[in-house]
């Protein structure tokens, strides 16, 4: 019996292993953006970006992390 390795595509906390974590949201945040990080939805990363900066952060521990994206930019190269 080959036991598939059914694991989602929700990403995990890479620290401390939890599935509960929010978005970064960079940039201006919206007024809707800003509510929602009120409410603990998502997360403020503030005006500052740069490449490989975390998307997620971990609701559990505040680990920032980035999700591990499908490279599918490299698929079209012409
Ligand atoms: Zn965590």
């Amino acid at each position: 019996m080959a036991l598939a390795m059914r694991i989602p595509v929700q990403t995990a906390c890479p620290s401390c292993g939890s599935r509960e974590s929010r978005r970064i949201v960079y940039g201006m945040p919206t007024e809707k953006a800003f509510e929602a990080a009120q409410r603990g939805e998502l997360a403020l990363g503030g005006c500052v970006t740069y490449p490989g900066k975390p998307s997620r952060e971990c609701c559990q521990c505040g680990h920032h992390f980035s999700r591990l994206r499908p490279a599918r930019r490299f698929a079209n190269s012409d």
